[in-house]
Formats: structure tokens, C-alpha cells, sequence
């Protein structure tokens, strides 16, 4: 029976398929299965066709790569709920699986591929966060940097701007990142969301879940050495799963090939800034990977 995806999952898809292509890989096999009820094999070299195929199936591989769902506090967050029974992934008959992505070969111009993901975003209206946003908050900074910042989402002043941390946040992350002997052009940053969620308030899952393959397509094209996870939504998001930020904190992960290290959001050490030596500790831990010494008082 043919099923049509959920827009959401449709758009997930539709992600993964210019991820794969970024990567190079632009031709999709189907097996000839009891599923499909195609008789040979076939190739599909373009997207429409690999989008016909899949609107018949069950998508379930990007699902699994960020939770369900998420909890509110962005700097004390429960455990993971238990994730839910999933139908068998009739999709690993159509697109390839990976689940954990090889590090793609870098692209000759970092830049101009980055040109090509914003302009796929386009006037984004993927998720309900478009209606009341101003600018879409792409990314901002040194596409062949070995460092990239990922905060949460845009807010107030990001959201007039089209930057990423220009507001009082933006003030003291670009402190923390003169204090680790960088200018911030020489690094990245991001957000998990591209539109100014209402009232700051943080991102919902459907709505991060469909920004989310943007910002994993800029991280694989900048293919930092080392991101660093700005606050429990980035972190959640990078990881895969929800932790409280302190089983995070203080050691390496790694994501999308990169080294990840997970900090305090610049904007709750505005609101206690006790925490501020903790999150020093974390960019510390970030520059002994890179091989950077604090400038020279
Ligand atoms: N907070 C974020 O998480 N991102 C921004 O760009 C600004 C504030």
C-alpha cells in the first residue's frame, strides 16, 4: 500500500538525500524486493525520482538520530525518555544507511558549498518557526575553521541581524573566544535552529529535528577539528541524546567526525557567572585539542 511520508519525515528525507550528495553519492539502488514491487534493480540518478521512491516507504534512520523528545530547562535536563517501538525500516531498502557518517571528503571551496546549503534553505517555511522570525540566522564566520561554536538559536538582536550571537550572549562568547588567543572570524557559528523561536523560548523537537540536517551539512562541509556544544539544546542535538549538561561536560565526544566538547550557554553565565571558571575549564579542554595557548597578557 503506498503511505506519503509525514511532511516532517518528507523533509528529514529530503535533507539526507543533499547530505548524500554532498558526499557524492547521487545514485540511490533499490533492491528488488517483496516491498517495492520494482523488478530489477534500479538507478535513480536524481533526486526527484529517489524522492518518488521514497515518499512509498517508511523512513526511520534519521528519526533515530535525535530524540523524540525534550524537556524544556536548557541547563538542567532530565534523562532521556525511553524511545518508542519503531516499525522495521522498510527504508534500508531504498536509501543507504549510515549511522554513524564516514568524514566526507572535504569540498574544494568550503564556501561556495556553503552558498549552495543556504540557498537550499531558501525562504525556509520547513517549520512553524518561519512565521515569526525576521532573518534566518544561517551561520556566520571562517569556513575552513578547525573550531565551530553551536548555540541554540537566534534570538532578539540575531534575529534583526541575520548573525549569530550579536546580542549581549554574542558579547561574551566573543570574550571567551578572544580569550582563547582566536578572533571570531577565524572560527564558526552556528545554531541548531535557523529562526528565532518565540520568546527565546528553546526549540521544539519537530522543529530542530528539521533545521537540524542544515547545520550537519555546514559541520560537514567545515569539517572543524573541534565544535563545541553551546548549552543543553546544542549538545542534545549534536549527541543524539539527551544527558544533563554535567555528565557532558568536562571530556571529549565526538560528532560528525569532529571532536565535540560541551559547555555552558554564554547566556546562562550571564545569568550566573560563578560558572564562568567551569566553562573556562571547557574551552581549555577545546584548545589543548587545537594546540592553542591563551595570548600573552
Ligand atoms: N543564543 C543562541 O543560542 N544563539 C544565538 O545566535 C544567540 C543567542
Amino acid at each position: 500500500m503506498t503511505q506519503r511520508l509525514a511532511p516532517e519525515t518528507e523533509q528529514a528525507v529530503r535533507a539526507r538525500i543533499a547530505y548524500f550528495r554532498d558526499l557524492g553519492v547521487f545514485d540511490f539502488y533499490r533492491r528488488n524486493s517483496a516491498f517495492s514491487g520494482t523488478s530489477n534493480a534500479t538507478v535513480a540518478d536524481t533526486n526527484s525520482v529517489v524522492l518518488a521512491e521514497i515518499e512509498t516507504v517508511t523512513v526511520t534512520d534519521i528519526e533515530e538520530t535525535i530524540p523524540a523528545h525534550l524537556e524544556s530547562d536548557p541547563e538542567s535536563a532530565p534523562p532521556m525518555p525511553s524511545v518508542q517501538a519503531r516499525p522495521q525500516a522498510r527504508a534500508a531498502a531504498v536509501l543507504p544507511v549510515l549511522t554513524e557518517p564516514a568524514k566526507p571528503t572535504a569540498p574544494k571551496d568550503r564556501a561556495v558549498a556553503l552558498q549552495a546549503i543556504s540557498e537550499d534553505i531558501g525562504d525556509c517555511t520547513r517549520c512553524a518557526l518561519h512565521k515569526g522570525r525576521h532573518t534566518i540566522v544561517f551561520g556566520d564566520g571562517d569556513p575552513n575553521a578547525r573550531l565551530m561554536f553551536v548555540g541554540e538559536g537566534p534570538g532578539a538582536d540575531e534575529d534583526a541581524q541575520g548573525l549569530p550571537f550579536v546580542g549581549r550572549a554574542g558579547q561574551l562568547l566573543n570574550n571567551m573566544i578572544v580569550a582563547m588567543g582566536l578572533r571570531r572570524d577565524q572560527v564558526y557559528i552556528a545554531n541548531i535552529v535557523k529562526c528565532r523561536p518565540p520568546q527565546n523560548r528553546v526549540p521544539e523537537p519537530i522543529e530542530a529535528n528539521t533545521c537540524a540536517p542544515f547545520l550537519f551539512r555546514q559541520i560537514d562541509v567545515i569539517q572543524p577539528e573541534v565544535l563545541v556544544a553551546l548549552g543543553s539544546t546544542a549538545a542534545t542535538y549534536m549527541l543524539g541524546g539527551k544527558s544533563p549538561l554535567a555528565a557532558l561536560r568536562g571530556r571529549i565526544h565526538h560528532a560528525r567526525g569532529s571532536k565535540l566538547i560541551v559547555t555552558y550557554h554564554p547566556a546562562y553565565l550571564l545569568r550566573d557567572p560563578r560558572q564562568k571558571k567551569e566553562a573556562w575549564a571547557d574551552l581549555q579542554l577545546a584548545m589543548a585539542e587545537l594546540g592553542l595557548k591563551p595570548p600573552a597578557k
